[in-house]
């Protein structure tokens, strides 16, 4: 029933809207072509009143013209006939003088005088004198052949006559034999006034100018009574074609039907002139009527059909044209249209009626994928948006953690759910689709679970249904919990805006990317620094112009030589040397964009992905110029302070004593291992090496003066022994300047050097000036500073100490007796005899002479008595070769506590003398 209504109600709608459309394409044409046919009019009266003015113009003034010309032809001859009227006689030449400049459209003048009987022989007789020798009066008969003229009353000869055209004048006719002529004469006569003949064809005058008027005017004798006062005619010949064409343009002429009417009588017209341009019929006409002579002339000025075609516009028929085509075109597209909105009304219709059949089917299927897709944790929402009700499904609420019951269905639930910073975009969104812009709602947003933690959803929809009017009626979508992917997706973006970052802070490293064809990917801002390439210009093309082509061809053949197989080009270098888990790290030199060359550190790697693809590739560079010219510089500098070091005797040095004892030496030059037989490597990170060659007895002093150096931040300069496996006891100098460094530690620059040499000397010298010269024993200014060494240790009550003194008896015969040199003898004799005799720690010492005296440090009075009584034994027990005997007197004197060594000398000097007064060879104690 239903589907019958609608086909009922479809075909009703189809005729009505067939005779519509009829009826709106009839209104079209016949509006559409009332209009044009208006406007055609129009525009057709407006040309015929341009013709018509344009037509009144010309012919106004061709009329004036003609009308003009005809006046100046009566003017001219009026002139010719006061000529006669004021000449009594005019000759034949006088007359062709006055009239030839008057010829320019008469055709010729003529001088007609009037002949009595009498007068013929004598008229005759001039014109022959004259030069015209046939000259006489006579007739024209039927045939038109000359005839002498039979004596008449009077007669009116053609006497002069002055013709601009080439046919023969009819000189010596009588006019009196020509009746028409005879008769105009006579009104001429009669009227005394200019007349003009009807149309004629003239005498002489050939061609077309043949038919044409003669006018006539008499001339009198004013003085002459009646009767003889005619003295004659001046005759003016015309040609009405002349008259009226000549001068004028052939297209004036062209376009215009003109006609001449004499219409002196009115019941008789005579037409005088047709020109060949025929009238059209249009129906146009301007009519002039006007007196010429005794005559009244009309001349009547059509339009020809020349005009008519010359003038005629099209515009009309052009507005005729486009109006109807403009009409038809219309109409047609009227038609399209409305037949094509009842072909869309048909099928909206159609559609309409299928979607209503299938709505019971839809319905069922809705609720099955509700469900289904409620099963698979896709919320469902069902919208009917014109009774604002809103339906959500158990999957929708559940997403949320609400159950079915626990909250309403109602449009603003998930309005109030919404974050509220997401909501304006969600709006949007939605406004989109239902404005039509957008194929579907889509929308990711954040919405309130119960506990007030925020879910991230895709939120997708579509409008289902529509009103008539178009707008939305139903819009059903899902919502999708994507909280899991957009937590990984902001990580991702927030891992990639880190991984940028570091990309773009790393301005002192160049980084680039490509991808595994070498075609850079990302080119960082510290590449754009160090090459001077922007990253516009390089993203999207291979590196290769940053490197030097003899470079690449060298690395390439290094690594085919380590591969056995030929490596192409830096792609494929890149490619070779990446592959695995390899990554390569070499200097390369860079070229700038600007030519430049600088040195950097590339480390080349694969890029994988998080399947561990290969993606790409990555070299990162660090300039290393800088770096490369300082290295080298210090490199130079180590080879010459190693040059230097080689030359300088000894060892250069910096030792470094940190606070908690640990002493090290960082540079020690080659030369230790002559000065401490130590390896430099052996001491670098350890001192301790080296102080084990140090003598013991100079360690202590050694170690003290370091700290010293430290402490008071001075010179530590020393001189010390050192025992050495192979060159045994060697003194050493060393000299160094502190400097505290900032880790608390002091770090000396310095060197060492051997000093034995110099030692050696030092101790010679010294024992030099310490002994005397004959007999090796110490002198006198070294037993003066052991004596004073010795009292120093006696006041610090370190045991008493004595001194023994004996001066040889007679030494004075010895010289005497044996010579100086035997007495040389003597004394290095008793010398070694009293040194073996001697503790190790007494001194004996040379006083001068023949005088000695021995220091026996820790000996008391009685020890140096019997010191002395057994020296003084030996004395006289042993004799000097060559000498014999030789006795001393011997002093001794004991310390006593706080006694000057000057007043311990005197006493044992005393004590000696008492031993000389007490008869020499003897003992003697001072007290
Ligand atoms: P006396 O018993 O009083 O001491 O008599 P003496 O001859 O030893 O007297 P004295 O001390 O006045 O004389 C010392 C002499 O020793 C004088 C000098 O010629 C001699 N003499 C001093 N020095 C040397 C020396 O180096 N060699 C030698 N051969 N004779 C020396
Ligand atoms: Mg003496
Ligand atoms: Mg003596």
């Amino acid at each position: 029933m239903l589907s019958l209504a609608l086909g009922k109600s479809s075909l009703h709608s189809r005729l009505t809207g067939r005779s519509l459309l009829w009826l709106a394409c009839l209104l079209v044409i016949s509006g559409g072509l009332s209009l044009t046919v208006l406007l055609a009019s129009l525009v057709h009266d407006s040309e015929r009143n341009q013709l018509r003015e344009r037509f009144s113009q010309i012919a106004t003034e061709r009329l004036s013209r003609i009308q003009e010309r005809l006046g100046d032809q009566l003017k001219e001859l009026d002139a010719l006939q006061r000529f006669f009227l004021n000449s009594q006689t005019v000759s034949r030449d006088e007359f062709q003088g006055f009239v030839e400049p008057l010829l320019d459209d008469t055709l010729a003048y003529s001088w007609v005088p009037w002949v009595a009987r009498s007068e013929r022989p004598v008229f005759e007789e001039e014109a022959r004198a004259d030069g015209l020798r046939r000259f006489r009066f006579h007739d024209l008969d039927k045939d038109g052949t000359a005839q002498t003229s039979p004596e008449r009353d009077h007669y009116l000869p053609v006497f002069y006559s002055v013709s601009g055209l080439a046919g023969r004048l009819p000189l010596g006719l009588d006019l009196s034999s020509q009746p028409e002529r005879a008769a105009l004469l006579d009104k001429a006569r009669a009227g005394r006034q200019a007349v003009a003949s009807d149309a004629l064809t003239l005498i002489g005058v050939p061609g077309a100018d043949a038919r044409g008027i003669l006018m006539a005017v008499p001339v009198f004798n004013p003085a002459a009574t009646e009767g003889h006062a005619l003295r004659g005619f001046v005759l003016g010949v015309i040609s009405l074609r002349r008259e009226m064409e000549q001068g004028i343009p052939d297209e004036v002429l062209g376009s215009l039907a003109m006609r001449l009417i004499d219409i002196t009588k009115e019941d008789d017209p005579q037409a005088l002139y047709l020109s060949k341009a025929e009238d059209d019929d249009s129906g146009l006409l301007i009519t002039r009527s006007f007196a010429f002579a005794d005559r009244t002339y009309r001349l009547e000025l059509r339009p020809s059909e020349g005009f008519a075609m010359a003038n005629r516009s099209s515009a009309w028929h052009l507005v005729i044209a486009t109006g109807g085509l403009i009409t038809l075109l219309m109409a047609a597209y009227l038609m399209l249209l409305i037949s094509q909105r009842q072909r869309a009304l048909r099928l909206v219709a159609e559609r309409t009626r299928e979607l209503r059949e299938r709505e019971l089917d839809l319905k069922l299927s809705e609720e099955r994928w509700a469900f289904a897709l409620d099963s698979a944790g896709h919320g469902v929402w069902d919208w009917e948006i014109a009774s604002d009700t809103v339906y959500y499904s158990r999957a929708w609420k559940g997403m949320l953690g609400y159950d079915v019951d626990e909250v309403p269905d109602e449009p603003e639930l998930c309005l109030r759910l919404q974050h509220p910073d997401d909501a304006p975009a969600v709006d949007a969104a939605l406004q989109r689709h239902l404005r039509g812009e957008a194929p579907i709602y889509q929308s990711e947003h954040r919405m309130q679970r119960k506990g007030g933690a925020w879910v991230w959803v895709l939120d997708r929809g579509k409008v289902v249904e529509w009103n008539p009017d178009g707008s939305p009626l139903r819009m059903i979508g899902t919502q999708t919990d994507i909280s899991a992917s957009k937590a990984a997706e902001l990580q991702l973006a927030l891992a990639h805006g880190q991984l940028r970052g570091v990309l773009d802070a790393a301005t002192q490293v160049s980084i680039i990317a490509t991808d595994l064809d070498g075609f850079v990917l990302q080119f960082n801002v510290g590449a754009e620094r160090m090459l001077g390439y922007s990253a516009a210009e390089m993203v999207g093309k291979r590196p290769r112009m940053l490197h030097l082509e003899a470079e690449i061809q060298a690395r390439c053949e290094a690594l085919s030589k380590r591969l056995s197989r030929p490596i192409r080009d830096f792609h494929h270098y890149v490619v070779e040397v990446t592959a695995g888990d390899c990554y390569d790290e070499h200097e390369w030199t860079y070229v700038r964009k600007d030519g430049g060359h600088l040195t950097g550190n590339l480390i080349l790697t694969g890029v994988r992905d998080q399947h561990d693809q290969l993606v790409g590739y990555l070299g990162v560079a660090i300039d290393v110029t800088d770096r490369k010219r300082v290295q080298e510089a210090l490199e130079d500098r180590d080879r010459l302070l190693q040059k230097l070091s080689a030359r300088v005797p000894g060892a250069i040095y910096q030792y470094q004593l940190y606070p908690d004892g640990r002493h090290r030496f960082p540079y020690v030059s080659a030369g230790v291992s002559d000065i401490l037989e130590v390896e430099p490597e052996q001491v670098n990170g350890d001192a301790s090496q080296a102080f084990t060659r140090l003598h013991p007895e100079d360690l202590e002093r050694i170690y003290a003066s370091i700290l010293h150096s430290a402490a008071v931040m001075q010179t530590w300069r020393e001189d010390f022994r050192v025992l050495l496996p192979r060159q045994g006891l060697r003194w050493l100098r060393g000299e160094s300047e502190p400097e505290r460094m900032a880790d608390g530690s002091v770090l000396w620059h310095g060197y060492i050097s051997d000093v034995t040499g110099h030692k050696l000397v030092e101790q010679e010298l010294r024992a030099l000036s310490i002994t005397d010269a004959l007999t090796g024993v110490f002198n006198r200014r070294h037993f003066q500073e052991r004596l004073d060494a010795e009292i120093a240790r006696a006041l610090r009550s370190e045991g008493p100490f004595s001194l023994v003194m004996l001066d040889i008896d007679h030494f004075k015969l010895v010289n005497d007796q044996h010579g100086h040199e035997a007495g040389d003898r003597v004394l290095k004799q008793l010398c070694q005899r009293i040194g073996q005799r001697l503790r190790r720690i007494d001194v004996l010492c040379r006083l001068g002479g023949e005088e000695f005296i021995v220091l026996c440090p820790e000996t008391n009075l009685e020890q140096a008595r019997s010191l002395a009584e057994a020296l003084l034994q030996g004395m006289r027990r042993d004799e000097v070769a060559g000498v014999g005997h030789v006795t001393a007197s011997f002093g001794c004197a004991c310390w006593r506590d706080g006694e000057t060594a000057d007043a311990l000398l005197r006493r044992v000097d005393t004590a000696a003398y008492s031993a000389k007064q007490g008869g020499r060879d003897q003992v003697c104690c001072a007290e």
